[in-house]
């Protein structure tokens, strides 16, 4: 049996130094918003080359909030990829502004640059690049256009904790951007966490109002605020990972390496690295044309995979009010009826992914010969 995710082995060579995160923690008494989530915070903002870190709850706060600070809201609309988690999208609705979806390059999987200004409207306020499965988006031309037009960019980083564009690290590439700590992710809490970076003074100063209540001074409230807080305990055992992070980066890249050489000539299409990208990996995913057959065979093997996403979010009845039919965004709705998530984490095997990669060609070598079958 192998599974898609295995947290197991990271967490037991850490043990020590999460048992002493959480002893100091409770030792301390101080469990909101203590010297552990202001150390995080630098330690991270470090790690990115960036001026700020404000620790939020999860990675949807870390978004909303942003868009919430530079004053997002009815009326107005912001970009996103047609091809994302639905958080993205849901960071917008919660400012009450609408999202507009734009297509992905089918081979990166990430927005098309290039399409992005004839969805620009008088509304648009923003833009909201994702750095889908560890992979930078084409930030460049989308930072001109941002600038041409006026608008703000948010990059949704929650899968790209380290990953590099042209040398520099996701976080400091838009004018701001959203991390999750979400278990699973290359940076994982063992729980809830999110954070945002920015080099931009006066709004990490709004965010930390933002995110406790509105409030400078504890009981003064300027604005209408949120609780959503990085915990301190979250955050002591997020300081516990960070130095390993690189270190698990590599090893993500060297699977990624090991699995794009395996799986050549099968017929399954790994995600296009384009040569000013430095991807983490977050997810190793491949294209299929027969994807059920791909994953119900590698299944009857022991072998677990997961789909990432099985439905656009345009096409979720979560909004369905946007009535956008199926059709709309081809590029994206191939992709979701296409990619499938191998198993993937730094602890894993090379004899694991030897296992995984050896069924995936002995699949798709079937699959094609009997699709070759039915058209005979
Ligand atoms: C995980 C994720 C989020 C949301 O993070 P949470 O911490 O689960 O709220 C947002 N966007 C993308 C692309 C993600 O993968």
């Amino acid at each position: 049996m192998i599974p898609f995710l295995d947290l197991s082995a990271m967490h037991a060579e850490l043990r020590p130094q999460l048992d002493d995160a959480f002893r100091r923690v409770l030792d301390s008494s101080n469990f909101i918003l203590g010297p552990e989530t202001a150390a995080f915070e630098r330690e991270f903002a470090d790690y990115c080359g960036a001026r700020h870190c404000i620790g939020v709850g999860n990675g949807l706060d870390a978004l909303f909030l942003t868009l919430k600070a530079w004053g997002v809201g009815p009326g107005d609309e912001v970009i996103v990829p047609s091809n994302t988690f639905i958080a993205t999208w849901l960071a917008v609705s919660y400012t009450g502004a609408t999202p507009v979806p734009v297509e992905p390059d089918p081979r990166t999987m990430n927005i098309d640059p290039a399409l992005i200004e004839a969805a620009i409207t008088p509304r648009t306020r923003a833009i909201m690049p994702v750095h889908l499965y560890g992979q930078p988006a084409d930030m460049d031309p989308i930072m001109e256009l941002a600038a041409r037009r006026g608008l703000k960019v948010l990059e949704d980083a929650a899968q790209a904790h380290g990953a590099r564009y042209k040398g520099r690290r996701a976080g400091t590439l838009g004018h701001a951007a959203g991390f999750s700590f979400y278990p699973g992710k290359n940076l994982g809490a063992l729980g809830d966490g999110g954070a945002i970076v920015t080099n931009d003074d006066t709004l990490a100063e709004q965010l930390r109002t933002l995110r406790n209540y509105g409030s400078k001074v504890k009981y003064y409230n300027e604005v209408q605020g949120h609780n959503s807080r990085l915990d301190e305990l979250q955050a002591a055992l997020l300081r516990t990972k960070l130095p390993l992070l690189d270190g698990w980066n590599v090893r993500r890249r060297a699977l990624a390496a090991q699995y794009s050489a395996a799986l050549q000539g099968s017929g399954l299409v790994p995600q296009h690295v384009p040569e000013w990208a430095e991807p983490v990996w977050h997810l190793y995913v491949v294209r299929s044309a027969q994807r059920q057959q791909l994953q119900e065979g590698l299944a009857a093997r022991g072998i677990q995979t997961i789909i990432h996403y099985p439905v656009p979010p345009h096409l979720q009845p979560a909004y369905a009010e946007l009535k956008l039919e199926p059709g709309r965004f081809p590029v994206s709705e191939a992709i979701h009826a296409e990619v499938l998530s191998l198993p993937f984490w730094p602890q894993m095997q090379d004899s694991q992914q030897a296992e995984v990669a050896a069924a995936c060609r002995q699949l798709s070598t079937n699959v094609s010969a009997s699709a070759a079958d039915k058209a005979a």
